[in-house]
């Protein structure tokens, strides 16, 4: 273990950025003890959760706390990046040379970000489809990085399926979370991440397709991450009223993409006591999360309800005993029978 996971930031604490070194040495020590972690048999925990998310600080913003959860209650938790995120910005002034537009060397950093974030939430097991870098980022929608043949974007569809339908079979998933079909706010590789999921998920259990890829595996439950809009109102209003900060410019939740009706949520489930991992993992995406920006401002303001609490729409499977706040879901797991 290192001490890549700092204790997350008091409310209100200005945090110095790291120099470039720190942040590099950092990112190196973290991917050296993911690397020796030892390997467990996925099939030797009784509950497993994939997710497939697009770009690195996905997994944590969206699911983070969700992945933390469960890991510490032992399920095997997978998480697939499609891509390494290269054309984020650079939030840090002393790395913005890692730019596409400069350097183009930010995917790798952010490789060593995702290794630190998987070891805050204590997710072991991470892979990028088909293999680190084999899908670039293709840029927000409408850019010319969408044109680009390697981009994730213009992925051959039959390639990336078969990819993840490998790690499907191997890993045995009950379970398994991507964005819904507008890839949550309409980011192409989230768009393509839907994509490719939906197609695995059937494709796994399809004795049919790809033989040697391993025995067919069909996953009983498929979700899409889904943000209530009234969870995204409370937070909106709770930063004017405290004047902290001004959520991306929104008044409301309806101004902003990523929101959804709240009868569209199945599924909510509360890993408040893990914000603190997902808050160090916030940290951990260090390039592409600005400790004060808008994510750290909800989380310190209303963390719990809007941060540690994560929402899901169940789009495949049967839905369990729903038990929880206006009649959902409270586990990802709730009717399937994994002994
Ligand atoms: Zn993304």
């Amino acid at each position: 273990m290192t001490d890549a996971t700092l204790p997350p930031p008091e409310p209100g604490e200005r945090i110095e950025l790291d120099d470039e070194a720190a942040v590099l040495a950092e990112a190196a020590t973290a991917v050296e003890a993911a690397a020796e972690t030892v390997d467990m048999e996925p099939l030797d925990s009784p509950r497993r959760l994939l997710l497939v998310h697009a770009h690195p600080d996905d997994e944590t913003i969206g699911t983070g706390a969700t992945m933390a959860l469960y890991a510490a209650q032992g399920a095997l938790v997978t998480l697939v990046t499609c891509t390494l995120g290269e054309e984020g910005e650079v939030l840090v002034p002393g790395l913005a040379h890692l730019a596409s537009d400069q350097d183009d060397a930010l995917g790798q950093h952010r490789i060593g970000e995702l290794a630190a974030a998987c070891e805050a939430l204590r997710v072991t097991d991470h892979r990028f489809l088909g293999g680190p870098g084999r899908w670039r980022d293709s840029g927000m929608m409408g850019t010319p990085q969408n044109d680009r043949p390697e981009c994730f974007w213009q992925a051959d569809l039959d390639e990336a399926v078969r990819d993840l339908v490998a790690i499907v079979r191997e890993v045995r998933p009950q379970v398994v979370v991507t964005y819904d079909s507008n890839g949550g706010y309409g980011h192409p590789d989230h768009v393509q991440a839907h994509r490719v999921t939906v197609a695995a998920f059937d494709a796994a259990g399809d004795p049919s397709y790809a033989p040697e890829l391993g025995e067919t595996w069909q996953a009983a439950k498929l979700y899409w991450t889904a943000f209530p809009n009234s969870v995204l109102q409370a937070g909106i209003d709770h930063l004017k009223a405290s004047g902290e900060t001004n959520f991306f410019g929104a008044d409301s939740a309806d101004d902003l993409p990523f929101g959804v009706p709240d009868e569209q949520v199945t599924t909510e489930v509360d890993a408040g006591d893990h914000l603190d991992a997902k808050t160090a993992a916030m940290r951990a995406h260090k390039t592409q999360i600005e400790v004060d920006g808008p994510f750290f401002a909800l989380s310190n303001n209303v963390g719990q309800r809007a941060f540690g609490t994560e929402y899901y729409t169940l789009a495949r499977g049967d839905r369990g005993p729903s038990d929880g706040p206006l009649g959902r879901e409270v586990d990802l797991f709730a009717g399937i029978d994994h002994t």
